[in-house]
């Protein structure tokens, strides 16, 4: 194929232009302003749609951002170990170490990839005074959120939900991002829904909005001169930027039926080969913001080689998001399972993430499974 099919990249509607003119129109560029104000609360009332409780949400300059001060706002210290998701993005776990702080990387599950409730448990009864569990939803698919917060509650903990990739998917009817006291969205360029570069801290207490609200505009005193009693950041959106924001926020919807178009698609076009796509739960609606696929055990071919026969092709497949226990930079850290063999090495090693842009035809996604189907 002359074109070359992608992962994931933005898809622009028209209204973005038409908020970012109207910042540009009242000369409004700096950061603040009313596109940030109103894009902070039209994405409260979609996440709050239907559930009868108010969170709050805080435009800031990156996902990243987002968690740094949920970290920071959950009261993690220097020296204290907090309980994270173990196969997600480096942006997810970074944090705690900018805070001092340790990691303790928990496995995952085989019913969503996400973090194992039974491997929590266990982390628990090793380390029980933690206070803090990091959750990542890995690629849109909601984790197992009633064991895990039936667990954090009875351990006292505070879960910070790293809801990055899951905009729009929803458990039990309810939108991730609003099952943790503290949770961060991004609005990265691949991410469901983008404004370039960007995020939000979504918080429970408004107190919470307040105190990251403050730190993350340099940490400024209520008082006539420039006064500080704690260390702030430059964290805030720009007002250019939210436009972008609340454009796309229109058609989020529309995203999640095209990329659940495409997981179906995939799935029922790579049917009867030894491999099975990401799984979810049937009481959960993932966003589906990338679709991937896990080659079974006992088939010996292996997701590297069809990358590399997909990237021949002009396709754009990734590999899995390397488990964190893996990772050089933090061999130091614990790592719990609740299995002898660790779930996150067997999807690791067996599993591809596959073009799921949302512009991508239905002849190239024909195009894209064929050549899948090449290599088995
Ligand atoms: C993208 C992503 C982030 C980081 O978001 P940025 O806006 O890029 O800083 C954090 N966690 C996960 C799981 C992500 O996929």
């Amino acid at each position: 194929m002359e074109k070359r099919i992608q992962l994931s990249t933005p898809t622009m509607h028209g209204e973005e232009i038409t908020f970012v003119q109207e910042a540009f129109d009242k000369n409004w560029i700096a950061p603040l302003g009313f596109n940030c104000d109103n894009f902070e609360f039209e994405m409260s009332d979609y996440l709050c749609r239907g559930i009868g409780s108010r969170y709050h949400s805080l435009a800031l300059s990156s996902g990243t951002a987002a968690l740094h001060l949920a970290v920071k706002l959950a009261g993690v210290k220097r020296g204290d170990k907090v309980f994270c998701s173990d196969m997600t993005f480096a942006a997810t776990v970074n944090p705690i170490s900018y805070e001092g702080a340790e990691q303790v990387f928990i496995d995952s599950e085989e019913e969503t990839w996400n973090m194992d409730p039974a491997a929590l448990e266990r982390a628990f009864e090793k380390y029980p005074d933690v206070k803090v569990v990091m959750l990542a939803h890995l690629y849109g698919t909601p984790a197992k959120m009633d064991e895990i917060i039936e667990i954090c509650d009875r351990h006292g903990a505070i879960l910070i939900e790293d809801a990055a990739e899951a905009l729009s998917a929803t458990y039990k009817g309810r939108q991730c991002g609003t099952f943790g006291k503290l949770n961060a969205i991004s609005f990265n360029g691949n991410k469901i829904i983008t404004t370039s570069g960007g995020g939000m801290l979504i918080t429970e207490d408004e107190k919470d909005r307040a105190h990251a609200f403050k730190l993350a505009t340099q940490a400024r005193e209520p008082a006539p001169w420039y006064q500080h009693e704690e260390i702030g950041y430059n964290y805030r959106m720009s007002n250019v930027v939210a436009g972008i924001g609340r454009g796309q926020l229109l058609h989020l919807e529309e995203h999640r039926e095209l990329k659940t178009k495409i997981y179906e698609v995939y799935k029922e076009g790579l049917a009867g080969l030894p491999m099975t796509m990401n799984p979810y739960l049937d009481c959960s609606k993932p966003n589906f913001w990338l679709s991937c696929m896990l080659i079974d055990d006992d088939c010996a071919v292996d997701p590297m080689t069809v990358m590399e026969h997909l990237a021949k092709k002009n396709i754009e497949a990734r590999p899995i998001w390397k488990p964190m226990h893996m990772q050089p930079v933090f061999k130091n850290c614990d790592f719990i399972s609740a299995n002898d063999h660790p779930v996150n090495e067997k999807i690791f090693t067996k599993g591809l993430c596959l073009p799921s842009d949302i512009k991508m035809t239905a002849e190239e996604q024909e195009y894209v499974i064929e050549a899948i189907k090449e290599c088995f």
